[in-house]
């Protein structure tokens, strides 16, 4: 037995979820926010009860040394020596990481190598790897990264029609991100798939940022994001994929250079820009319900684009024998749900059981009837299990 931490570390703040290994027990998780400021929130969730406190934290190690002294002072655990180790969600891990990888100083130079292609995620996330070690410099860190499932694409799924020396020179790519949930969900999706031979299978996590993968014999065929997040499908302030000319003719009638612009596609543009209303999907579909006619085009827009992606997977998978939604809006939104079904189900001949569906938010279940041809299942995600696995396959199983 071991206890694992698994980490998300973001630019002011430190998710955190604590694991008995092998058991995938979790003994508390919680999170830091607004580091580096007078008026940080510390919030602990443990055994039913929430802990919220505010303080002062300078820094990302500062938070570290915090979080552990609260998880003395909460019984949680005796000492610090008491954690064996610990896992960090990256990004991206760019062309270098098809796998997880144990922390040393090249995986780190790597990591570091591709903060221009996550600025704000890759670099944050150093920033919490460097703060534990400061804090905890005798024990062993893994690095999992977001892209690592996607690795599996062949070249013609993820390489992009600009001119090819680009693609070579600056590694562009579609790289995807949410790998680690898309896996989670392929390896979830085998208690439904034993009688099929070569499963295929189409996972939507859809969440504020959402993304569809067509997995078949559970590896990585397609995804939807691209060379960063931007990608896809449309999200709760980003646009997915767009003409690049959209681009550009925004830039020229605004007056705004392609980085205002391409900030604006991140955070004002998706269910948030096209109805005016809000990012959060459940004050769009209130609105929608309301007669807000830019909260019904933004969500019918929202679902034309997931079901685009899964008729495009369909035809690349040479069929599909099961259906995932997952994620916040995937796992908590039986309205979504029946909407996307509603137009794929023609074609491909997929029905779901309303009342199945309509009783599973935030649990898993199947809710396709026994006529369907495709099975539908909600699977709620789980990243951070993902990562106490690697973590401990790579540095503690076996000792
Ligand atoms: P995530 O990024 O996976 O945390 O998902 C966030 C999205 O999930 C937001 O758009 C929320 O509106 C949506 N969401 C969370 N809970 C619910 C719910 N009970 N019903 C509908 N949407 C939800």
């Amino acid at each position: 037995m071991a206890k694992i931490m698994a980490i998300n570390a973001g630019s002011s703040s430190l998710k955190f979820k604590l694991y008995e290994m092998p058991q995938e027990q979790v003994l508390t998780s919680g999170i830091v926010e607004k580091i580096g400021h007078d008026d940080a929130i510390f919030t602990l969730k443990h055994q039913g009860e929430k802990i919220n406190k505010i303080l002062s934290i300078k820094d990302h190690a500062e938070a570290v040394k915090l979080m552990l002294d609260e998880l003395i002072n909460n019984h949680i655990i005796s000492s610090y020596d008491e954690i064996k180790a610990t896992g960090h969600r990256i990004v991206q891990g760019g062309k270098y990481f098809k796998h997880s990888e144990i922390f040393n100083e090249d995986v780190e130079a790597k990591i570091e190598s591709l903060i221009p292609l996550a600025p704000l995620h890759n670099a944050a996330h150093l920033i919490g790897y460097r703060a534990f070690k400061k804090i905890l410099p005798n024990i062993g860190a893994v690095a999992v990264f977001d892209t690592a499932f996607h690795m599996t694409m062949q070249e013609e799924d993820y390489i992009f029609p600009i001119p090819y020396e680009y693609s070579e020179k600056y590694d562009i790519r579609r790289y995807g991100a949410h790998g680690t949930s898309h896996h989670y969900l392929a390896l979830e999706s085998k208690k439904y798939l034993s009688d099929v031979k070569h499963p295929k299978i189409i996972t939507c996590h859809i969440g504020s940022g959402a993304s569809i993968s067509a997995i078949k014999d559970y590896q990585c065929v397609a995804t939807s994001m691209g060379l960063t997040p931007l990608g896809g499908i449309m999200m709760g302030t980003r646009t997915g994929d767009l003409d690049p000319s959209v681009m550009k003719y925004c830039c020229y009638c605004e007056n705004k250079s392609a980085e205002e612009m391409f900030q604006i596609f991140n955070k004002k543009s998706g269910l948030l820009g096209v109805s005016g209303v809000s990012n959060d999907s459940r004050d769009v579909l209130s609105a929608l319900e309301n007669g807000n006619k830019r909260a019904i085009l933004a969500y019918k827009l929202f679902i034309r684009r997931i079901c685009d992606f899964i008729g495009q997977y369909y035809v690349r998978l040479g069929g599909c024998d099961l259906i995932v939604f997952s994620a916040g809006i995937g796992e908590n939104s039986p309205e979504t749900r029946t909407m996307i079904i509603e137009q794929i189900k023609d074609a491909l001949h997929v029905e779901i059981d309303e009342k199945l569906n309509s009783s599973l938010r935030g649990k898993e279940g199947l809710i396709s009837t026994s006529n369907s041809q495709i099975k539908v299942a909600v699977i709620p995600t789980d990243e951070e299990v993902m990562i106490a696995r690697d973590t401990y396959n790579l540095l503690l199983k076996g000792n």
